[in-house]
């Protein structure tokens, strides 16, 4: 396992240090004609060097925004009329790809919670039961009402998930 991770280091350290070299090279001269007027550093990620390398700081401002995939912070970057994203480990984004991750993101999320409702639910359903012989009924009551007040708000997100929420592209 050593092993591989360090020739895995080694194989890094040898492509980053190309990564000037790869400027005077004739892939370099392809990708500048296909993505004409892109700055170099878009064209060196493309070529996969290290975007921290290639300069990929310097492509924007940092945005409000944190990356889908690695929860980097995203620049921003304008160009003409559109929007771009890119995080420093090199995930790039327009901003309808950007919406659409946000958009699966939010969805995941009110799962996460309506599972997270119902599990409780279960547990105070478990709790009623053992409590319901030993202690007074007012207690297994009160555990009854929570239960019931947790599945009622699962309900009304999982109503959410399934109506209201709708991804913008589906507009
Ligand atoms: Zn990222």
């Amino acid at each position: 396992m050593k092993r591989n991770i360090s020739i895995v280091l080694i194989f890094i350290i040898v492509l980053s240090s190309c990564g000037k070299d790869l400027l005077d090279k004739q892939p370099y001269k392809n990708l500048k004609l296909a993505f004409g007027n892109a700055p170099d550093a878009e064209i060196r990620i493309a070529m996969e060097v290290d975007p921290l390398r290639a300069g990929v700081t310097h492509m924007g401002e940092p945005s409000t925004f944190t990356c889908p995939e690695c929860h980097g912070v995203l620049l921003q970057m304008k160009e003409g009329g559109r929007v771009r994203f890119r995080c420093h480990t090199g995930h790039a984004y327009s901003a309808d790809s950007l919406m659409a991750e946000m958009s699966e993101g939010i969805e995941a999320a009110l799962w996460n919670a309506i599972r997270s409702l119902q599990e409780g639910a279960l547990m105070l359903e478990q709790l009623s039961s053992h409590v319901g012989e030993s202690h007074p009924p007012a207690e297994s009551e009160r555990l009854a009402t929570r239960r019931e007040q947790l599945l009622k708000h699962a309900d009304q997100l999982r109503e959410m998930v399934t109506s209201r929420w709708t991804a913008p592209e589906e507009l």
